[in-house]
């Protein structure tokens, strides 16, 4: 077609990395008519990655270039940190990279103009200038996150010893201050290697023509300000900053299929009443925890899904094998990690899927009326816009702060107490908190109290329709590519 663009965007492993690479490029093909390929660093072995990447090119509307991992065993430790391993095969598949993009240059009938990469594929950006393409940094986080890793290296100067160990939260200029506990994983301890390659791709985002960030105006204005102003951190991140959200999936019949028992299931439930329990793609917790879960949601006296993963201490230990499993309807294989007699307790009030679910299928059910939820972006917004408050338990990544921004100051989720001895939140608590959010009060007259979470949530959703229905910032990336 004629003037039409050919944009290019690089995904680094992990389901979590690539479904929101697979949105925005579906909205640029669909709201903006550019022609997408995606590169992506696929596993072969995820059934969850199969199903997510055939949905990607049905239609034929997008391309993907699939390029294996690259083998890493003799650069870095096996047990080295998720954020380590992932740079580290960025980096190593940068010659994969620059063959398929040049093979692109060379063939492709419109030859793409621009490369667009996630936050561990900064080292690519080089490759794009050889080919003398435009590039750009996309953070599927948030704004708030987005001005951490800019401040990053300037906190590297200011802070001596270990963030976690300080008394006062990190100023981050015209943005909420960051309190030591909730600090991203490669910030908790600096000796480790990861931090080393966090400052790389913090301060490889700057490098970029420009950053394109999954939130929107309304939601974070004053993170979006100071990532503007040059005063603040405009004056270190020069490049403009598009606020391209909230790109979300919405349900999909490919996705759907074969989980026609539980959406069967789901229609049989009153309206709000179930709660969706599920940490993410990698997301996985201790046997202890486990259990404790298990008695919470009995407890509870709700209805409930969870994702069930098998126990482990490590908190995101599905990272690189999420979904390989294939489906285990109820969850056989795992109920023998739940408390004796559970399943059979919890019969017709509780439905277990093993590894992966169709969160967007469960989320967008009338149903649902709430998600305990390790806080991931992309989970909290397919929550978010379906008007759906969480429970925040974070684990891992930059899922603390992310917490902290839901409860505190969106004020759409709860968050349960942790037990500061045993490092686990119990039984009663968990009750309580699921009880918070799902129970909804009547008044003596039998009217229904107002909850204010879920109001919050629901105002919420409405501010995300109307940056959706204005068509964000897309618009202006597609624009310099034709200036
Ligand atoms: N997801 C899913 N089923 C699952 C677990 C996760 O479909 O059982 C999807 C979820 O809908 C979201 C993505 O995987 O789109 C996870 O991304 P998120 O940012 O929430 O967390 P991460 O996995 O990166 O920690």
């Amino acid at each position: 077609m004629e003037n039409q663009q050919h944009m290019v965007l690089l995904s680094s492993p992990g389901l979590g990395h690539l479904i929101p690479v697979i949105e925005l490029g579906k909205r640029f093909v669909f709201h903006h008519n550019l022609k997408i390929t995606i590169i992506a660093f696929t596993s072969h072995t995820s059934h969850a990655e199969k199903l997510v990447l055939k949905t990607a090119t049905s239609g034929g509307f997008i391309d993907i270039v699939e390029i294996p991992p690259p083998d890493i065993s003799s650069v870095i430790d096996p047990d080295a940190a998720i954020v380590t391993r992932l740079c580290v095969m960025m980096r190593e598949g940068v010659p994969a990279i620059r063959d398929a993009l040049s093979n692109l240059a060379g063939t492709a009938t419109v030859r793409p103009s621009a490369l667009i990469v996630d936050i561990f594929g900064t080292e690519a950006l080089g490759v794009a200038e050889e080919l003398k393409m435009r590039k750009y940094v996309f953070v599927a986080s948030h704004a708030w996150f987005l001005s951490l890793l800019i401040y990053a290296p300037t906190l590297d100067k200011q802070v001596q010893g270990q963030y976690v160990d300080q008394k006062e939260p990190f100023q981050i200029p015209g943005c909420t201050p960051l309190r030591p506990e909730d600090v991203v994983d490669p910030m908790l301890d600096r000796n480790d290697k990861q931090y080393q390659e966090y400052l790389g791709f913090c301060n490889g985002i700057p490098k970029g023509d420009g950053v394109l960030v999954n939130t929107w105006e309304t939601l974070q204005q004053k993170d979006l300000e100071s990532l503007r102003n040059r005063n603040l951190l405009g004056g270190i991140l020069k490049a403009p900053v598009y606020a391209v959200g909230p790109l979300v999936r919405l349900p999909d019949s490919e996705m759907s299929q074969g989980i026609e028992w539980l959406t069967h299931w789901l229609d049989g439930q009153p309206e709000e009443s179930v709660i969706y329990v599920s940490f993410g793609s990698g997301g996985t917790m201790s046997c202890e925890q486990m259990t404790e879960l298990a008695w919470g949601l009995e407890l509870s006296g709700q209805r409930f899904i969870w994702v069930l993963r098998a126990p482990i201490d490590a908190a995101d230990a599905a990272f690189f094998t999420t979904g390989s499993d294939g489906r285990d309807e109820g969850g056989s294989k795992l109920s023998k990690y739940l408390p004796e007699g559970f399943s059979s307790r919890t019969y017709n009030v509780g439905v277990l899927v093993s590894e992966w679910g169709p969160q967007v299928d469960i989320l967008t059910h009338p149903s649902v009326g709430g998600f305990l939820s390790h806080c991931g972006w992309n989970s909290a917004l397919e929550s978010i816009t379906n008007g759906v408050p969480m429970i925040a338990w974070p684990l891992y990544a930059e899922q603390r702060m992310n917490a902290t921004l839901f409860v505190e100051e969106l004020g759409v989720a709860v968050r349960p107490r942790v037990l500061p001895t045993k490092k686990v939140v119990d039984r009663d608590e968990i009750a309580s908190v699921v009880r918070e959010i799902m129970v909804v009060e009547e008044d003596c007259n039998k009217v229904k109290k107002k909850n204010p979470i879920r109001e919050g949530v629901k105002a919420i959703r409405r501010s995300a329709v109307e940056a959706l229905s204005k068509g964000g910032a897309l618009a202006q990336v597609v624009a310099t590519g034709e200036e």
